[in-house]
């Protein structure tokens, strides 16, 4: 219903899977039984060098997975609300691709708004989570998947992404409890993957190279927020 919501529109990047081609070039037998691989461990100091690299070439299997239980979280008290499997690409974060960065999105609508787009297979677009006003957290996407939310393949396949309800040009929609929430989660991603609570490591949308999208936008603060993210109690807090 509202045509503003914000579209992280992917475009010919993400939403490509691999193709049969690929997968067949990275399959396991290729891999094992390949001449090449087996002539390379056999060969000392050069052998282990190819095994690890072999070890990376595993994880980079397409359906290879993590555990995938139906209705599961990364974030415990998120409520699940799986977004369309078009505005996502199935991936095995973080053993084949490091996560880095989280990336922090404002909807341009609410935060019905944003599961409804999310569920839509047109949308081509889906960020990881979206916090609501009240600090409501939903989770859309595995963060072991790749969600298509910043409009740049390497950015998604290298970030978690946060939506908040709201729009960019109102300060009244970011909320102290939406702040707050979104904090800790952030703070828990960055635990997870041992991302630095930083704002080079904790970026904007608009941060994005490529992007044309301006959010959060200027009415963010960003100081308060990476404060609170700063302030989270974790197992190994920096
Ligand atoms: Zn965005």
């Amino acid at each position: 219903m509202n045509e503003d919501v914000e579209r992280t529109v992917s475009e010919d990047t993400d939403a490509a899977t691999p193709t049969d081609g690929e997968r067949r070039r990275f399959s396991r037998r290729a891999v094992l039984l390949g001449g090449t691989a087996a002539g390379l461990t056999a060969a000392g100091v050069a052998g282990y060098a190819a095994r690890e690299q072999l070890k990376r070439l595993w994880w980079r299997l397409p359906g290879v997975d993590q555990e995938r239980e139906a209705g599961a979280v990364d974030y415990p008290g998120a409520e699940w609300v799986a977004a369309s499997g078009e505005n996502w690409r199935r991936a095995d974060r973080p053993y084949d691709y490091t996560v880095d960065r989280v990336v922090i999105h404002v909807v341009q609508g609410s935060f019905a708004d944003a599961l409804r787009v999310f569920r839509d297979p047109e949308h081509r677009a889906a960020a990881h989570y979206v916090v609501r006003r009240d600090g409501h957290v939903a989770q859309t996407v595995r963060e072991m998947d790749v969600a298509f939310h910043a409009g740049n393949r390497p950015y998604n396949e290298r970030s978690v992404g946060i939506e908040h309800e709201g729009f960019v040009s109102r300060a009244s929609s970011f909320t102290d409890a939406m702040y707050r929430s979104s904090a800790r989660l952030t703070a828990a991603i960055c635990e997870r993957y041992g991302i630095p609570r930083d704002r080079e490591h904790i970026v904007g949308h608009v941060e994005v190279p490529g992007t044309d999208h301006t959010d959060p936008g200027t009415l963010w603060d960003w100081d308060r927020y990476l404060r609170l993210v700063r302030a989270v109690r974790t197992r190994t807090a920096r």
